[in-house]
């Protein structure tokens, strides 16, 4: 992994970069940042600069046989620790990072920016947790116990320490002094979960959210979408690298579309069986596709919410959800609005808790209608 192949991260890299090369590499550094930041990319970027003969000023050189190991992950002093679960249920052995290398490579290689459910369902079907063991903890401090194969630094990246619970102690005396040369780089998301033994004893590197701009470029240039379509991915992703490469490839549906019939429907009160029809629909399209519009519907809003303080000027929608925008601003005020961003943010949790979606979304329905004939009830009165 190069620097330059990680989206944004510019200070972040920089920092990175400096520390290697003004010698003043902290030996346990803790990488925390929210999923979709980049993290895990940094760590591999991190390991494989230290590691190349011959750096280049702002990256690796990518030629020398340290670089071309690390990009395909083979590299004997780079190390990986994570999540796992055991092979078989009743075993005796404990579950091990190195029982699952081979995946692991091709799960961080095909997307660095993976979060724990992805990983965890590129290796099992069912619902499996998984966890960093006991006997992973002591794995790791065996293995950079050892010389180096060929390289100067042992790197041990782990990721999630979140991970790690109270088995984490055991690499305490580890963290405090490591072997000479080592690197320990732990990854982890949500600071709360990690043990407090670790937290203090290590550098914390702040992962900042990706730069908008840089999110959006990346969007446009790697993977050829448009102005319209990059901002509206980079709205719902929030920053987060992951959700939209995720919503790149559910690019197909048309949410506006879906969106302003439902709220013709709503508002207009024209025809119930197209309500159903339309229920039906949205309840055959599939949870992932459903929660996709639940959030694109939150996202459009909390933009008309903006709009409606804020004047069109500032608006991050485009054309065409300007015109539905004022359409429905007409319609309804903000208390409104706040309501109905209530009930679809509900609507969202039970859906991802596999509540039926007809039943969810003919509910909602219903709701919102009743908000807003609540609302003529009291014009009229
Ligand atoms: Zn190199």
């Amino acid at each position: 992994m190069f620097f330059n192949n990680i989206i944004g991260q510019s200070v972040v890299k920089e920092k990175l970069m400096l520390s290697v090369q003004h010698n003043r590499v902290s030996h346990a550094q803790l990488f925390l940042g929210p999923e979709g930041n980049g993290s895990l990319a940094l760590a591999l970027a991190y390991a494989q600069f230290i590691n190349c003969e011959k750096k280049l000023e702002n990256d690796s050189c990518g030629k020398c046989s340290s670089c071309i190991k690390a990009q395909k992950m083979i590299h004997p002093d780079i190390h990986f620790s994570f999540p796992v679960f055991k092979l078989k249920t009743g075993s005796e052995n404990p579950a091990l990072s190195s029982d699952f290398s081979k995946q692991w490579r091709e799960a961080v290689v095909a997307n660095p920016y993976q979060n724990l459910n992805d990983w965890l369902e590129f290796i099992s079907s069912d619902n499996k947790q998984g966890n960093i063991s006991a006997e992973e903890c002591r794995v790791m401090i065996h293995k950079l116990s050892l010389n180096t194969y060929e390289s100067k630094h042992k790197v041990m990246i782990i990721w999630l320490a979140e991970y790690l619970r109270k088995e984490g102690n055991i690499l305490l005396k580890l963290l405090e002094e490591p072997p000479a040369n080592t690197l320990l780089i732990l990854i982890a998301e949500n600071r709360e979960q990690v043990l407090n033994t670790i937290l203090s004893r290590c550098q914390i590197i702040a992962i900042p959210r990706i730069d908008d701009n840089d999110l959006l470029d990346d969007l446009m240039m790697k993977h050829n979408l448009n102005l319209e379509a990059a901002n509206k991915i980079l709205r719902q992703s929030q920053g987060n690298y992951r959700e939209a490469l995720r919503l790149i490839v559910n690019t197909e549906e048309d949410e506006p579309e879906i969106l302003k019939r439902w709220m013709r429907l709503l508002i207009d009160k024209k025809s119930s069986v197209e309500l159903v029809k339309w229920v039906e629909e949205i309840s055959r399209a599939g949870r992932e596709k459903q929660k996709q519009f639940l959030r694109y519907t939150l996202e459009f809003i909390r933009e008309c919410i903006v709009m409606h303080y804020s004047g069109e000027a500032i608006s991050n929608l485009y054309d065409e959800e300007k015109k539905m925008a004022a359409y429905l601003l007409q319609r309804l005020k903000t208390e409104e609005w706040k309501i109905i961003d209530e009930r679809i943010e509900q609507s969202h949790y039970h859906i991802e808790r596999n509540a039926s979606p007809k039943i969810l979304f003919m509910n909602l329905s219903l709701q919102i209608q009743n908000i807003i004939s609540a609302k003529k009830l009291s014009l009229a009165s």
